[in-house]
């Protein structure tokens, strides 16, 4: 079964159209947040009439907004239960929900948020659903695990959101999902979002919605937001010519998609071999070890992050320079996903596209649904351009400990600058998890810095310290 596309709207609409309470009128303009993206034009005037919905629009299209201002919508603050529940498929993208509806509730007068996610003790989560928490976001299994013991109580839930649907199918949540669903109030609004529309929500939609509006935002970008060149490779050549193109372009970040693990495995060993600094991120990876790349690759720590498809869903990264793809994907839909992650914000983004003889069918389905014919250009053209092998301008130091030890940011920056003697501007990204914190410096200064903070203090206490390879 397939949706019936309603009307995507296109036209730029400003908030103000929209039943919003002043206060968050005035938060949504503090947050820079000026117009609709098209999917919230679309989605938020009947969500917020309270109809159910399937949305389904591409990856930083503001999906996250577009559900958190129903689902705020909906929230007596003086009522202390969770009123919404919002299952994501994985912790990430769960921290990251978090974040935005905080950020988008702090109009409001306290709404707590929660998150419960697995690799975390259950008993903080408890204490924190105890403190009393209006807003639940999480993955299935934790959810779950918070039901069956009855630390979790959704009797007063009046929105249920499905974040990022098509991702919790292909991780198979869907018995989790069905699971939960069933326990929630009837009497609720039923919110679904997806990049991509596999069979699996079809049926989740009969089973768990009350007549759903069908939305669908149009997957095409506008060619003159994003560059498009195709070179035609052997397969013996193909991974040879990711580092031709990563020479010749020399983007300051790239994301290079594989169909395979296998070839995520072998790229990123063809690259560091020859001096680049790439990561793979892929399914097997634990959790630790994820957040260690993405770490790496939003700090400028990293050139090249190799993904597959499932991996890389999801993932909101700012200002890549450049998708590269390794192998051509059978899906064309897939195709306009990957190259929609550069181009972002009115930047003019750069889409490399390596095709074999073999894969010329699956490059005309691709033109199909783009409407235009592909831009060949051939690797004889590549040179090697710019002064020296392409390396990225920071490093990452790993510190033990994090939140647990309740380093904050401002720490790690006093001893860098303070004791440490480095400039402010040496400094980058720092990012604080639980039991490790990451911070970006200078590549220039990287092994200083280890020497220096591994001598000094942080919060009094001395600590060790590490430069993480790449
Ligand atoms: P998706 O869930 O569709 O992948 P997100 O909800 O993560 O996308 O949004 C992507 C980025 O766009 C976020 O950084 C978010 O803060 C920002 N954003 C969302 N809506 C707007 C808006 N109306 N104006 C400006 N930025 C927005
Ligand atoms: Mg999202």
């Amino acid at each position: 079964m397939t949706p019936t596309p309603s009307q995507p709207v296109v036209e730029p609409a400003g908030f103000g159209a929209l039943a919003l309470s002043p206060a968050m009128q005035a938060n949504l303009v503090q947050l820079g947040y000026t117009e609709m993206t098209p999917i919230q034009a679309a989605a938020l005037p009947p969500a917020l009439l309270g109809k159910d919905l399937i949305a389904q629009a591409k990856t930083g299209s503001g999906k996250t907004a577009a559900f958190a201002l129903a689902l705020l919508a909906n929230l007596n603050p003086r009522r202390f239960a969770v009123q919404a529940l919002v299952l994501c498929p994985t912790r990430e993208l769960a921290d990251q929900v978090t974040t935005e509806i905080r950020r988008l509730a702090r109009a409001e007068e306290n709404i707590k948020v929660v998150t419960l996610c697995g690799g975390v003790p259950l008993r903080n989560q408890m204490a924190s659903l105890e403190n009393g928490a209006h807003i639940a976001v999480g993955t299935p299994g934790r959810i779950m695990d918070h039901l069956e013991r009855g630390t979790l109580d959704i009797e007063a839930l009046n929105t249920l959101v499905l974040d990022e649907a098509d991702r919790m199918l292909d991780m198979g949540f869907f018995d989790d999902i069905a699971t939960v669903a069933r326990q929630c109030p009837k009497q609720r609004q039923t919110l679904l979002f997806s990049a991509t529309y596999p069979e699996g929500i079809a049926k989740l939609s009969v089973q768990f919605m009350r007549e759903p509006i069908t939305i669908r935002v149009e997957a095409q970008h506008g060619s003159a937001q994003i560059q498009q060149r195709w070179y035609e490779v052997k397969n013996s050549e193909r991974l040879h010519a990711v580092s031709l193109l990563l020479n010749h372009f020399r983007p300051a970040s790239t994301l290079a998609f594989c169909n395979t693990k296998a070839q995520c495995r072998d790229l990123v060993a063809v690259l560091q071999a020859q001096g680049f600094s790439a990561l793979a991120l892929y399914g097997e990876l634990d959790q630790r070890e994820r957040d260690q790349v993405l770490v790496q690759f939003a700090n400028r720590s990293c050139s090249v992050l190799v993904a597959t498809d499932v991996a890389a869903r999801g993932l909101d990264i700012a200002q890549l320079a450049a998708v590269i793809n390794v192998d051509t994907t059978p899906d064309p839909e897939v195709h306009i996903h990957r190259i929609g992650r550069t181009g972002r914000a009115g930047e003019e983004g750069l889409a490399l596209c390596l095709a074999s003889l073999d894969e010329m069918g699956s490059v005309g389905k691709i033109e199909l649904l783009q409407g235009r014919e592909s831009q060949w250009h051939t690797l004889a053209e590549l040179t090697p351009t710019g002064s020296g092998p392409l390396r990225p301008p920071m490093a990452t130091l790993q510190i033990v400990g994090g939140r647990k030890e309740k380093i904050r940011a401002g720490d790690v920056l006093g001893a860098l600058t303070g004791e440490a003697g480095f400039a402010k501007e040496q400094v980058g990204k720092i990012n604080v998890n639980e039991f490790s914190t990451y911070v970006a410096v200078d590549r220039a200064i990287a092994q200083q810095a280890v020497q220096r903070l591994n001598a000094g203090r942080i919060k009094g206490k001395s600590v060790k310290v590490r430069l993480l390879e790449d």
